[in-house]
């Protein structure tokens, strides 16, 4: 298999080279309150039988990769919430139990494998929490130094994991996009190789994994495929995987993905329907898909609107309430961001086919964000002298 990358707005294409982030000419016409512009998309040139390995697929060969086991997560088949529901085809893919426990491994594993064959040992990203803390730990796997720009009120377990994986972490004093903003700019002056989400093409390309995953692991191709989202990366990921299967005439069709938002953090939901992006000040629990200005969101937008996807919303109340679901009818403990996928599943449920294949991704481990889980639960407000007390 040979890979190129192509521009997703303009189609200029282009070699795979580690000083090329964006497409230089879509890039020019870069505003500054707006998703980034020119994209590069990972182009596949060959051909390639169904018993593919997964880095087949990847345009980083095999022996560049950190020695730390990523991906090839468990598919749930949980009994109690199928049985509830009456949707006998329904499925958890938990990335929650990757090594960082979230979804941003998959990215931060390609990335630092594309770092080690450059020969580039710096690596510099800004992020809500998750994406910084799985940098850290894969970049610790690789023995590579990694850099960490963070918004102020980033859960503290995601911050202390970066910390004990040796990462170097700036907090600023601001959101996430102004993390963003300095995170560039550093990178700019220091050099290193920036995993900026959206910006670094190997962050979406790396995120594909999952949906070669889910290939692999179903009978046959989901029928929908739902995901949260906050810059729009992961989400453009999963739909690039089953572009990618589709392209090789492996899969016959690409599942119809529902891109999850947050009521108050809805920026791709408030574009596809405007035709604009409006940078406006979000808030949501889930702080991992609060973001203002979703960097990826022309790209998503894209991919969503020529495979069908959806973008749908909830509410924080539902996303508590799903989390809560979730935990106790299948023990699996989501972070709020990825509890969000599965709230949106229940919101939209009965509108689909109960016979169809749903895959639900929870993207993010609940122990990242313990304040916020105590938040969907009552928990014990006093504690008792002797066991007469409750008998
Ligand atoms: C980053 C993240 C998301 C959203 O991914 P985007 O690419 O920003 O849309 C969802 N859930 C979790 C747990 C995350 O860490």
């Amino acid at each position: 298999m040979d890979f190129k990358y192509g521009c997703s707005l303009c189609g200029t294409e282009y070699e795979i080279l580690s000083n090329l982030m964006v497409c230089p000419i879509c890039s020019e016409k870069q505003q500054p309150d707006e998703p980034v512009r020119g994209i590069l998309e990972v182009k596949l040139v060959g051909s390639l039988a169904p018993q593919f390995s997964i880095f087949d697929l990847l345009p980083v060969e095999e022996r560049y990769f950190p020695p730390i086991p990523v991906g090839n997560t468990p598919l749930w088949e949980p009994r109690n919430i199928r049985l509830k529901t009456g949707f006998d085809h329904l499925y958890i893919k938990d990335d929650g139990v990757n090594p960082t426990f979230s979804f941003k491994d998959r990215a931060s594993y390609l990335v630092s494998a594309f770092a080690k064959k450059s020969g580039i040992n710096e690596i510099v990203l800004a992020s809500t929490g998750n994406a910084g803390s799985s940098m850290a730990g894969v970049g610790a796997a690789a023995g590579q130094n990694i850099t960490i720009f963070l918004p102020e009120n980033a859960p503290e377990a995601k911050i202390a994991q970066s910390l004990q994986y040796g990462a170097t972490v700036y907090k600023v004093k601001g959101n996430y996009d102004l993390a963003y903003d300095f995170s560039l700019e550093y990178s700019e002056v220091k050099g290193g190789m920036n995993r900026n989400t959206a910006y670094n093409p190997m962050t979406i390309e790396g995120k594909k994994t999952v949906s070669l995953e889910l290939f692999k692991q179903m009978p046959s191709v989901p029928d929908y495929v739902f995901v949260s989202t906050g810059d729009g990366c992961i989400v453009a990921g999963v739909i690039k995987g089953f572009k990618d299967l589709f392209q090789l005439g492996l899969i016959g069709k690409v599942p119809v993905v529902y891109s999850v938002q947050a009521e108050n953090s809805d920026a791709l939901y408030r574009a596809k329907l405007s035709g604009a992006f409006e940078n406006i000040p979000t808030s949501t629990i889930a702080d991992s898909i609060c973001v203002d200005m979703p960097r990826n969101g022309f790209h998503a937008l894209k991919l969503l609107g020529d495979f069908n996807g959806e973008i749908i919303r909830v509410s924080d109340s539902s996303i508590l309430q799903a989390q809560h679901y979730l935990a106790s009818n299948s023990g699996i403990f989501s972070e709020p961001a990825g509890a969000a996928a599965f709230a949106g599943f229940l919101q939209v449920k009965d509108e689909l086919d109960r016979d169809a294949r749903v895959v639900v991704i929870s993207t993010g481990n609940g122990l990242k964000d313990v304040a916020s889980a105590l938040k969907g639960v009552s928990a014990p407000s006093h504690s008792i002298h002797s066991i007469q007390e409750i008998l």
